[in-house]
């Protein structure tokens, strides 16, 4: 019984084959258009040209590659399933001398499009070798040959001589007369260059993988480009932020909070969240000054020295006691955060 299924490697062959028909296709048009007068002096171009064309279309045939075989053997798996589970069509009898018939073989029939699959049962007499054929609905099978030229049914007429059998076919509508042969011993013809095509053309899983992990790179790249263009005000922004540590944050403000009439800056111990979170406190110098212009005045002071840093005054909430001020500022790090800040600058 004729399989569909094949071994793994008949796939690879047939995937390598078509990558090489692919990659040489690709060589000789660019050699065609180079070989035209005007692109001649180009030649060193167009042979980096075809190198480059030829670096994608391996990588590419790479990476389709064991996806395409994988579904090239289910097709393959379900065609035999089809056939092995095809309900055989029950009491066929010879029709010259009356017998049961045994099922001698079973195949798939399938239009063009590899649609409408239908399972055709070809039945032997063991008695007189007469033989019949039905399909798997219990239809019996019609010899049908019809002239290309007036659709009338050909007859055929079968000769062997050796091992070359000759089919000779009539038209009884039109007259149409056709032969054709076939040549038991004809071989599949093995291209000579198969292998070393295959070696220049198909890819080791190495230079695969590297192909793929580098076109990835080379997406994100241009992602980030593309990004990093379109936004690039945002990013200018960005840049200009001053990212603070915690320490540097202190040496920014001191002088501004001692000008300012403010002393003993301190923090407390940060939290880390998605930002770094730190309490703070500080004292009041400023003879006279009231606590709403001590909260005032530090809220202004605040806003002003940090807006050009990655630190903020959260929620604008300052504290005052008998000259004792306290407050909470958030500082944020990283690409998505800082972008975040930069969004909010621009947008004031
Ligand atoms: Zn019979
Ligand atoms: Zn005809």
């Amino acid at each position: 019984m004729y399989k569909y299924l094949k071994d793994e490697s008949y796939y690879h062959e047939l995937y390598d084959r078509l990558t090489i028909k692919e990659c040489e296709e690709w060589v000789n048009s660019v050699n065609h258009i180079s070989s035209r007068d005007k692109y001649k002096k180009a030649g060193s171009i167009t042979g980096a040209f075809t190198e480059i064309g030829l670096y994608f279309k391996k990588g590419e045939r790479y990476r389709n590659k064991s996806e395409t075989i994988h579904k090239w053997m289910e097709r393959d798996q379900d065609k035999d399933d089809r056939i092995n589970n095809a309900i055989e069509p029950k009491g066929i009898r010879c029709l010259s001398c009356s017998h049961l018939m045994q099922v001698e073989s079973k195949d798939l029939h399938t239009d063009i499009n590899d649609k409408n699959d239908r399972v055709l049962f070809f039945f032997d007499c063991s008695n007189c070798n007469s033989r019949r054929a039905y399909w798997e609905n219990g239809q019996e099978w019609e010899y049908k040959n019809p002239c290309p030229k007036c659709h009338a049914n050909r007859t055929s007429v079968h000769n062997r001589k050796g091992n070359i059998i000759t089919t000779a076919y009539n038209c009884p509508g039109c007259g149409q007369k056709e032969t054709d042969t076939w040549d038991l011993d004809k071989r599949e013809e093995v291209d000579p260059n198969f292998e070393a095509n295959r070696r220049k053309y198909c890819i080791s899983d190495k230079e695969g993988t590297d192909y793929i992990s580098w076109t990835a790179n080379l997406k994100e790249i241009a992602e980030w480009m593309k990004d990093h263009e379109e936004n690039k005000e945002i990013y200018d922004a960005v840049a200009k932020i001053k990212k603070l540590t915690i320490v540097e944050l202190q040496n920014h403000l001191n002088p501004a909070i001692k000008k300012a009439g403010y002393s003993k800056l301190d923090f407390d111990k940060p939290e880390a969240g998605r930002d770094l979170t730190v309490g703070f406190s500080l004292q009041d110098n400023k003879p006279g000054r009231q606590d709403r212009s001590s909260v005032y005045d530090l809220r202004r002071l605040l806003k002003k020295t940090l807006a050009d840093t990655n630190w903020r005054l959260i929620a604008d909430d300052i504290n005052y006691k008998l000259g004792f001020l306290a407050g909470r500022l958030r500082g944020v790090e990283g690409e998505e955060a800082l972008k975040a800040l930069a969004e909010k600058m621009l947008k004031k």
